[in-house]
Order: C-alpha cells, then structure tokens, then sequence
C-alpha cells in the first residue's frame, strides 16, 4: 500500500469510529427519507449546549488531580434532557456529543417526554478509591449544577457509574437547593427515591426486543444460541434475563476476555463467579479466550442471536462480513459503526438498533422521575408490565415505519424518533 493510500484508509477508518459521524450518518440517512428542510435538519443534527468543566480533586495521598468532565445537552424540544453520565478513561466530546444525540433519538422512539442528554469524566475508575470516586462526582455535580434540575436535566447511571454515583449527585443537588430532590437523577438506589425494576430495566428491553426480532426471524427462544459481548448492568443482566427465558446464552465477556461453552452457560452460576472475583477468567464450565488489543473473536462466534452489550465500535468494516448471528440486538450504545451497519443489511443480518433495543434503561427512568414527582412508588409488576408495552409498541411502530419506507429497523427506528422531534419543533417554533 503506497503512503498515500494508507493515509487515506487511516483516516477512512477515523471517520468510521468516530461516533458523532456515525450518528450523524443514520441521522442523514433518515432525514433525506423524510425530506427534512434543511434548517430543521441543522437544528436537529448538532447539540443545543455543550458544557466542558475542570475539577480539582483532592486525592488520598495529598494531592490534588485536575480532571476534565463534559455534560452535552443535544435536544430538549420534547422535554427535560436525559442521559447517563460515564466514567471512562476514553471519554471526549464527541463520544458525549454522539451518545447526547442517540438519546434524543431514544426518547423520542419510545415516546418519552424526555430530550437528549449526556455526561462523562475523564478518569479510570479502577484506580480510584471510593472516597476520591466521591469527591470527583461532587465536585463534578457542583460544576454542572447551572444546567442540571428534574425540569432541565436528569441524568442516570452508564459505564462506570451506578447507584451510589447517583445517590451522591442527588445527595449534593440537595444539598445546595436546601431541599431534597430526588427526581435530579435516576438509577438511584430503591430507598431514597429509585424504582423498582430499574436495575434490570436495560437488559428487560434487550430480551423483549429480542423476543419481537426472533418472530422476524422465525425462531424460537429454545433454538437461539446466545453471545454477549459486556457482563455489566446490560450485558450480565440481560443474559440473565435471557437465560431465565429459555434462550441458550453460549458465551459472555468482559474487557478482559470471554468465556464460551456451546452447551450453554449457566448464566446465575457466571454471575456469581463474576461477582465474587470480579473476571469471568477461572470459570471452570467453559473456555475461556483473553482479550488480544484491536481483535474481537467472540462476535464471529457460532450463534443465532449476538448482543453486543459492552462500549461503541464493535462491529466495524473489519469484522462484520464475519459475523454469524442473523439476529443482533444492540445492547450497547453506538456497537456498530455506519459502514459496518451497511454490510449487515446487505447480509440480510436483522439488527435491533441500540436507540430501540437499550431503551428499556430510559423508559424506567422516566417512570422513575414520574414516582419521584408524584411521591407515589408502583409495584415490580407494574413497572416490569408497563415497560413491555412500550417496548413491544414502540418495536411495532419500529416497525411498521421501516417497512413503509423499505428501510433497515435502523433507519426506521431514525425516522419515526427525528419525525417526532421535527414535529414538534415545527409546532413550537422558534424562541426569542
Ligand atoms: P457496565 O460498566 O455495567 O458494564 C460494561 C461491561 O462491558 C463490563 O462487563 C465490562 O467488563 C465490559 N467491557 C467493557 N469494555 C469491553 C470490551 N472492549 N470488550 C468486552 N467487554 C467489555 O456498563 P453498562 O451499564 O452495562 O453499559 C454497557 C453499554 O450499554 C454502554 O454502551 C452503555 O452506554 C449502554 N447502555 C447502558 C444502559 C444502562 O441502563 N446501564 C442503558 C442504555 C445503554
């Protein structure tokens, strides 16, 4: 390959993994399908507000680390912005921007009063303690406080982040208002203000929407081989969801590696191994394969349905002409890039996108900001009854759009969510 050409592939593959362009490209995609003027499509492709802040920290051997944090507020037409807030090394402002965006999208599909939002700090978790895990949370809380509120913004767990996270930032919100507030966040822990269902709510949708894909495909639960790709809040729970289900979940992974049996994993067996050593390596029912960098075997693996449920760019032009599974749920937010996605639909390859398949995780979390609200707390059984009739209505609507425009689920999913947005900001029009 000549320099030139290398550099043109290089940058050909930037462009693929970087997610804002990867959003932006089903976001273009469906426009054009909707026919979208031009001003609105501006309006609605780039985030309303973009916050960047520095914290100071104080950490436990005396000294003070300055981290960078962002919160990103893509849309709020339909409401108060809502989005996760991660903890990654990785973090940047694109990745926030894009993930902002899905969640406008998600909302929107699923017909919440919510707009797009989203957070992160640049940081590795595993090398912090709790106490400086809580300082910075604080801190970043305090440093975004301007914008956040349960009728501006509300954010929620995402990687790295979990209850106890949210029960500080509600607990520092609080604190500065003078008042508890708990609808300020959700995914909070149960006894000051979360919902029940909550936790399994994300990898609730995945297996509900895996259950509608499956009727696409003419399969069953009891002939589906599963591989998940995560053993997180998502990943782990929704194979154990799964798995309750009657579906074969054959392998799992974390960053570390992947464990394997065809024969099938016992899922609450993998879990517990998981939780009590925190690596899925030393499982003894199944093989188990190390994590090789810029490599992922275990989506090539024998299977029928694969959920991908870990981080972004996943399924890439590398490796989706080697992907076996007809059905892919995505667990994940951002899993496949946009060339990879072209490739799948060209193999037929039936694809829940993330914006449809993860949005249980939102759809409880507004049922959680409603509770708060009311003071008046639901059953597991009325949350768990009315999260599957919005996700089984929400996959008709799926639906029923891409097959009036002969599109992916994908673009389907785009259409109907930007079509609801588009409307709504051509009956509120535009503010002084
Ligand atoms: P988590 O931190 O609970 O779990 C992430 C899992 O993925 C862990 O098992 C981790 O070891 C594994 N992992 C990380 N990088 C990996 C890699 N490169 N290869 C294989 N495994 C890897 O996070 P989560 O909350 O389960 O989130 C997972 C994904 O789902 C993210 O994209 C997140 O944005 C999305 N999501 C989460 C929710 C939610 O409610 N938690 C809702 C919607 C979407």
């Amino acid at each position: 390959m000549s320099t030139g050409t290398a550099a043109h592939a290089s940058k050909a593959l930037q462009d693929e993994f970087n997610p804002f362009l990867s959003m932006a490209k089903g976001f273009d995609t469906a426009a054009d399908h909707l026919k979208l003027d031009g001003g609105i499509r501006d309006v609605l492709r780039m985030p309303n507000r973009e916050l960047t802040v520095n914290l100071p920290v104080l950490m436990d051997d005396g000294r003070v680390k300055v981290f960078t944090g962002y919160r990103v507020q893509h849309n709020t037409l339909r409401g108060p912005a809502k989005g996760g807030i991660r903890f990654a090394p990785e973090v940047n402002l694109d990745e926030v921007r894009a993930l902002s965006a899905w969640m406008t999208w998600k909302c929107s599909v699923v017909n919440v009063p919510f707009g797009g939002g989203k957070g992160g700090v640049i940081c590795d978790p595993r090398e912090m303690s709790k106490n400086e895990l809580e300082r910075l949370t604080r801190r970043y809380t305090v440093a975004i406080m301007d914008i956040l509120g349960p009728d501006r913004d509300v954010p929620a767990p995402d990687m790295n982040t979990n209850e106890q996270t949210m029960a500080w930032i509600m607990d520092t919100y609080s604190m500065h208002m003078r008042r508890t507030t708990t609808a300020v966040v959700t995914g909070k822990p149960l006894n000051i203000g979360g919902s029940k269902g909550r936790k399994e709510a994300t990898g609730r949708g995945v297996m509900i929407t895996a259950n509608e894909a499956l009727k696409m495909a003419g399969l069953r639960p009891e002939d589906t081989r599963v591989v998940v790709q995560g053993a997180g809040n998502v990943g782990g729970l929704g194979a154990l969801l799964m798995h309750r289900e009657g579906y074969r979940v054959v392998s799992l992974s974390d960053m570390y590696g992947f464990i394997h049996n065809p024969q099938g994993l016992d899922v609450p067996a993998v879990l517990a191994h998981l939780g009590s050593t925190k690596r899925l390596e030393g499982y003894r029912e199944a093989d188990y394969q190390a994590t090789t960098p810029g490599k992922v075997p275990q989506l090539e693996l024998d299977c029928e349905l694969l959920v991908p449920a870990a981080t972004e760019n996943q399924i890439t032009s590398l490796n989706a002409d080697r992907i076996k599974a007809r059905v892919i749920v995505e667990g994940a937010n951002g899993p496949t890039t946009g060339v990879a996605s072209d490739i799948l639909d060209g193999r037929g390859i039936i694809v829940v996108p993330d914006i449809l398949a993860n949005a249980g995780g939102v759809t409880v979390s507004y049922f959680e900001w409603v509770q708060d609200r009311m003071g008046y707390f639901w059953t597991e059984e009325i949350v768990n009854s009315r999260l599957e009739q919005i996700m089984v209505q929400s996959f008709g609507a799926v639906r029923a759009t891409a097959e009036q425009y002969g599109v992916s689920l994908r673009t389907g999913a785009y259409i109907l969510a930007i079509d609801r947005v588009a409307s709504v900001y051509k009956m509120r029009g535009l503010s002084a």
